[in-house]
């Protein structure tokens, strides 16, 4: 390239982008290296929700939420394990990147709740519009390449032992190229490394796989030679609502459950709080018999379905036959192979708990984390969608400070080197708050870029 970089990105996601703009408008002259032909990784498959909180959107929809209520779900919900310096640098900077996307032109539309949300903060993007948008805002700044299918394949230090080069692999041949203040590495998880997820999640061999087709854990690798440390990778689990057969890249999903569906298995049992985080259910689910479990659901909830939404939207998936309809329970279970009598038994006994306010087998008290009231499935006709896990973002990766420096495992820096998004750990713990991961990458992209650029800015 014969051109020397303040700052190299490695991944053109929703964390590089917002990288790569952050630093150009501090006046970096910025390299973004993309391995794949097209940018976007799986920020652009993603089910469109960003996690944030006093936003306008909600106020218009007078919902009351605050910072700290955000970064209590994302402790409760990650059980601890999660970093509270890491939730808090979110909670801290999470409006204002809010703000800084809408002004970027990235657009919102609504608000919905999910998993890990105690009142509803998932806001839906249109990912093509929004990696399209800051795609072509760090283009426009002058000051930002990027250059597509290019794989960076390691990193170097200079002789001060500060990590500065990369080496990166294009058509076929090697190049070296300096970025004076580091590197960013924004290269996503490695929800498409069969290699990975074999050696650290062997429980998830039966989840689907779906996930940006670069996501294979080439930043990571990149960051353990340098001697990084690795944090949550007890923790990686499936997502669950994901139809087992459904085609296309991003599968299909239903979220019927966080509506008021109960899950059961092959056998006509429930065997999981159907509020609790959708990663914790698809662990659950992948240990049940034939790996089989359904989504059960009546018309009162169908009547819920919202058109377009990546989770909601109940009727496209009956349209796309993903989804069994009957008029009666004894006609479902016949659809669905199930057995008539055990799953006319459990969603009486579920009614009955629901009338009286308790839920005797597995606690359930709300429909989504300590959102909405559990109802009754007795209004026909009946529904229900075979349904599985899937591994979709990894979330256990690189340990970082709330500066995103990548750290060793003495917790001090590794000098220039720097990481963002999915491919770092530490932040979501033993389980997930819906819409956190884009929104983590684009609050920890711009981070990143801030804390490497630190010098530049004040010399
Ligand atoms: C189906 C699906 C639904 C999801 N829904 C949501 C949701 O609703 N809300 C939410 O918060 N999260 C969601 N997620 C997770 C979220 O999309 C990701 O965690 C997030 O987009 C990661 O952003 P990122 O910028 O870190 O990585 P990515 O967007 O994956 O970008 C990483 C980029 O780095 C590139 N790369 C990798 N290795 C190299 C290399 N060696 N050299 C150069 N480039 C490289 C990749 O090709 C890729 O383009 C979902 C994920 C999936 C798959």
């Amino acid at each position: 390239m014969g051109k020397n970089f303040n700052i190299i990105i490695v991944g053109a996601g929703m964390a590089g982008l917002c990288a790569a703009n952050e630093a150009a408008s501090l006046g970096a002259k910025v390299l973004v290296l993309e391995k794949e032909k097209e940018i976007g990784g799986s920020s652009l498959l993603s089910g469109r929700f960003m996690a944030f909180a006093e936003t306008d959107l909600q106020k218009k929809e007078g919902i009351q939420d605050s910072s700290q209520l955000l970064i209590d779900d994302m402790l409760a919900v990650g059980e601890g394990k999660n970093e509270a310096h890491l939730v808090e640098a979110y909670g801290k900077s999470q409006l204002e990147t809010y703000k800084w996307l809408v002004e970027k032109g990235v657009e919102f539309h609504a608000v919905r709740a999910a998993s890990g949300h105690t009142v509803p903060r998932g806001h839906t993007i249109t990912p093509l519009q929004a990696i399209t948008t800051l795609y072509n805002q760090a283009i426009a700044t002058g000051n930002v390449t990027v250059v597509v299918e290019a794989a960076v394949k390691r990193l170097r230090k200079n002789s001060d032992g500060r990590i500065q080069s990369v080496i990166y692999e294009k058509d076929g041949l090697e190049f070296v190229v300096k970025g004076e203040q580091g590197v960013i590495l924004t290269s996503g998880g490695f929800s498409k490394s069969n290699e990975m997820l074999e050696s650290f999640a062997p429980q998830l061999k039966n989840a689907l796989r779906i996930g940006g087709n670069g996501n294979v854990g080439d930043g990571i690798k990149l960051a353990w030679e340098h001697g990084a440390w690795v944090r949550d990778l007890p923790y990686l689990q499936g997502t669950y609502g994901f139809h087992p057969t459904a085609d296309g890249p991003r599968k299909s999903q239903a979220h019927a459950f966080y509506k008021g569906a109960i899950i059961v298995n092959k056998f006509g049992n429930r065997f999981v709080n159907e509020s609790i985080s959708y990663k914790l259910i698809g662990t659950e689910a992948l240990k049940q018999p034939d790996n089989t479990s359904f989504q059960i659901w009546d018309q009162t909830i169908m009547n819920e379905s919202v058109p377009g939404d990546a989770l909601y939207d109940f009727d496209n998936l009956l349209q796309l036959g993903l989804i069994e309809k009957a008029n009666s329970l004894k006609e479902l279970a016949q659809l669905i192979d199930v057995p008539i009598e055990q799953l006319e038994k459990t969603i009486a006994k579920y009614n009955e708990d629901v009338s009286k306010g308790e839920d005797s087998e597995f606690g359930r008290k709300t429909l989504t984390h300590y959102f909405g009231k559990p109802k009754q499935i007795n209004e026909a006709p009946f529904y229900a969608m075979r349904t599985t896990a899937a591994m979709l973002a990894t979330y256990a990766g690189v340990a970082v400070n709330e500066q995103a420096q990548v750290l060793n495992p003495f917790n001090e820096p590794i000098d220039g080197l720097y990481a963002a998004g999915e491919i770092a750990g530490g932040f979501h713990g033993a389980g997930y708050m819906t819409g956190s991961s884009l929104g983590k990458a684009a609050i920890f992209g711009r981070i990143a870029a801030k804390s490497a650029l630190a010098k530049l800015v004040t010399n």
